[in-house]
């Protein structure tokens, strides 16, 4: 990779994200991160050589600033990861718009304005885009998902319509769809007993009867941000097991 190109990747103060910044670090990338709230958690990571910048990433101006501070830098961003994203669940009749604005916001238009604020840098250096979607966006039976579900469909839509639009450019846009991982957005608040049961009730959910790790997930973002990949594009590809409550009915 050139000395001069970085790879950006949303929400990495926390859970997935930050494993992906931390594996992309040991393998010798320049890593930009972003955190929102975890403000410990960023000063940390720097102390691995990942350089946190702080930005809400449903504002769109945090994430020009941020660009501005890494072009500043002579930095050119050639790999994008959206990662940063929320969940709030709900089932259908207690939909709660504020809460499912709030994901919008986060989870897709999240999406929308870093790849918009990066497309220039992307353009130059014929980048890579990685989306973290969910297997919850290609449909599955887990309670209360539904807003949430639609906030990821829209990411895995996004990643085709990409692909096919900035293809011409030599960008690729790819998404990961992870099934239930362990992370603060999975456990947080619960009991140890509940966190049991939860994932008791996942493994049952799989194929191969076991629950995820963020290190599922990254090896793959990684090989989507690398040439090893140059011939893939607009593809979802799920990490979940093997899940066998889908909702696709063989679509
Ligand atoms: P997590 O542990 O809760 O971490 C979420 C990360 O997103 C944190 O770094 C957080 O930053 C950041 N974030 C949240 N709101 C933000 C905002 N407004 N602006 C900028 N950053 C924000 O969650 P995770 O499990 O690692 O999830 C990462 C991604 O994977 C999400 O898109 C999630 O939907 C997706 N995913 C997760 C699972 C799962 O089972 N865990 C499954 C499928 C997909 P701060 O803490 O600094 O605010």
């Amino acid at each position: 990779m050139d000395s001069s190109h970085a790879v950006l990747v949303t929400g990495s103060s926390r859970g997935i994200g930050r494993q992906i910044a931390i594996d992309l670090v040991k393998r010798g990338y320049i890593v930009y991160g972003t955190y929102n709230s975890s403000k410990e958690n960023a000063q940390e990571l720097t102390q691995t050589g990942i350089h946190m910048e702080k930005a809400d990433v449903s504002k769109r101006e945090d994430l020009a600033r941020v660009r501005e501070k890494i072009e500043g830098e002579g930095i050119t961003v050639s790999g994008l990861v959206n990662n940063a994203g929320i969940m709030k669940l709900m089932n259908f009749e207690n939909y709660d718009e504020t809460a499912f604005m709030e994901m919008l916001k986060i989870n897709l238009m999240g999406t929308i304005y870093s790849t918009l604020e990066f497309l220039p840098h992307l353009k130059r250096t014929r980048g890579s885009i990685v989306n973290i979607a969910s297997n919850a966006g290609i449909g599955t039976a887990a309670e209360g998902t539904t807003f949430y579900a639609i906030t990821k469909s829209s990411v895995i839509i996004l990643t085709k319509r990409l692909a096919f639009e900035l293809g011409k450019y030599g960008i690729r846009v790819n998404a990961v769809a992870p099934g239930w991982i362990e992370t603060d957005m999975t456990v947080t608040g619960k009991s140890q007993e509940e966190v049991e049961r939860i994932k008791a009730s996942f493994r049952s959910k799989t194929s191969l009867g076991i629950t995820g790790k963020p290190s599922d997930i990254s090896p793959l973002v990684v090989f989507l941000l690398s040439e090893d990949s140059r011939y893939m594009t607009g593809q979802t590809i799920v990490i979940d097991g093997g899940r066998i409550d889908n909702l696709t009915h063989g679509v």
